[in-house]
């Protein structure tokens, strides 16, 4: 078995939509980024990568690549799912927590779970999502939003 950590924090900016756990919620603010800012999945996918020893998502996924430009990070799931699979490792859970105040999160919760367990194929207990507030400690309102995560992987 092999664990694994991710991280990720983005700005929050007026202008943009608020993507997390690939799900469009409501807000008068969204994530700065050159994907679509999706804090969280991009946390999964550097704990995914992380456990199986395969780098992190910047190597994989350059914000240099006109590719990834506004990209949809569930994409960046798919692939990494992929690539786990073809390496012999299978997921055995994650879980999560993302950082914001506003908007609450409780209500998106469990679609952010479904729709992260679908995009790795995996049964949506064994992925959790939670929301932590700041109570300010990040601005008020936050200029900034983050995201913790952690991997188990099953090898060969
Ligand atoms: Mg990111």
């Amino acid at each position: 078995m092999r664990c694994g950590i991710g991280y990720d924090t983005h700005r929050l900016v007026e202008g943009r939509k608020l993507i997390l756990g690939g799900i469009e919620i409501a807000a008068p603010r969204g994530l700065l980024g050159h994907s679509d800012g999706d804090v969280l999945t991009h946390a999964i996918a550097d704990a995914l990568l992380g456990a199986a020893g395969l780098g992190d998502l910047g190597q994989h996924f350059p914000d240099t690549d006109p590719r990834w430009k506004d990209s949809n990070s569930l994409k960046f799931l798919e692939v990494i799912r992929n690539l786990l699979s073809e390496k012999g490792f299978r997921i055995l859970n994650i879980d999560s927590v993302v950082v914001l105040d506003e908007p609450k999160l409780a209500p998106h919760i469990s679609r952010m779970e479904g729709t992260l367990a679908m995009a790795l194929g995996m049964n949506p207990p064994a992925l959790s999502v939670k929301a932590k507030n700041t109570e300010g400690a990040f601005g008020d309102p936050a200029t900034v939003a983050a995201a913790h995560a952690v991997a188990l992987l099953a090898a060969g």
